[in-house]
């Protein structure tokens, strides 16, 4: 039996949780939780506190939780590279770093062609060790995220793929009003990318595209509406290894096909804003909402390892 934390809208969704299984809230004090990180080497989690300027550490051996980093340049999304490097968007240092293995902080990108870039948002790293994030303004646009500036990039909001060897920068997307959340198909072939762009313009997107990988692995061809958010707005998202896309959303986390259809919700009592998979198993959803951070286990395993 189903506890009240999941609704199932498709039948598809009941094979994908447990009876008899709750969200557990395992901790609150953030002001806008963001950024979930899973170290499986370490067994911890790592996510934001944008607002309060500083990243947190959820140790899954004993449930403690303490300061990573602060000050913490405004992090906002996470990912973990293919050498279990911490790679980080900030939106006060307007780059994206990586946290070295000897405990340094390199930036690793933080210009496009002599302009800086606006408030990097969120990150994924694809199988082949490069970095691709969006960089939406919104790290930019008041002083309770970041520090507040002028875009030099004007009203471009990109979404970029980043070498790290070589340290080359391309943007891949440049169509998306305010690009945010993004993730591959667990083959690659395609990348989601939500667009949040109703903060900015009046009936603006509220939705996840889906946008073809070209076969150079490097670049995206065509791409179409994937799924519009019914309630709030979808900022970052996880896929499982059957392709199912887990996201954020006003109401918690809503679970959609790869065909678009929302299969069901993860009620959580709080705006959501980021997820990720974690545990031993990798079917433990780590959920940032607002002012606290929840899981859940789930019948569905991540796509992406670490993550
Ligand atoms: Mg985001």
């Amino acid at each position: 039996m189903l506890t009240a934390d999941f609704e199932v809208l498709d039948q598809r969704f009941a094979k994908l949780v447990f009876g008899n299984v709750y969200v557990e809230k395992l901790w609150t004090g953030s002001r806008w939780a963001e950024g979930p990180a899973y170290f499986p080497a370490g067994k911890y989690l790592i996510f934001s506190d944008i607002p309060n300027n500083r990243t947190i550490r959820f140790d899954e051996t004993d449930s403690s939780v303490s300061i990573f980093q602060s000050p913490a340049n405004n992090q906002n999304g996470h990912s973990v590279d293919r050498e279990g490097r911490l790679i980080a968007c900030e939106h006060q240092g307007r780059c994206v770093s990586r946290i070295e293995h000897d405990g340094t902080r390199k930036v690793l990108a933080s210009h496009y062609e002599g302009k800086r870039l606006n408030s990097p948002n969120d990150v994924v790293v694809k199988s082949d060790g490069t970095i691709w994030f969006t960089d939406p303004t919104y790290g930019i646009d008041s002083d309770y995220e970041g520090d507040a500036a002028k875009s030099e990039l004007g009203d471009q909001s990109n979404v970029y793929r980043l070498d790290p060897m070589s340290g080359e920068l391309t943007v891949v997307a440049s169509d998306f009003v305010r690009p945010n959340g993004l993730a591959f198909s667990p083959d690659e072939s395609l990348l989601y990318i939500a667009d949040t762009g109703f903060s900015h313009v009046t009936n603006g997107p509220k939705h996840i595209r889906v946008v073809k990988v070209n076969a150079d692995g490097k670049t995206l061809g065509e791409s179409r509406l994937f799924a519009d958010c019914s309630f709030g707005c979808f900022d970052g998202f996880r896929l499982d290894t059957n392709g199912n896309i887990w996201t954020s959303a006003g109401d918690g986390v809503h679970c959609l096909a790869q065909d678009g259809t929302l299969l069901g919700k993860i009620k959580i009592p709080e705006v959501v804003a980021n997820l990720t998979f974690g545990g031993p198993k990798r079917n433990r959803i780590y959920i940032c909402g607002t002012t606290s951070l929840y899981s859940v286990y789930v019948n569905a395993r991540g796509a992406v390892w670490p993550a």
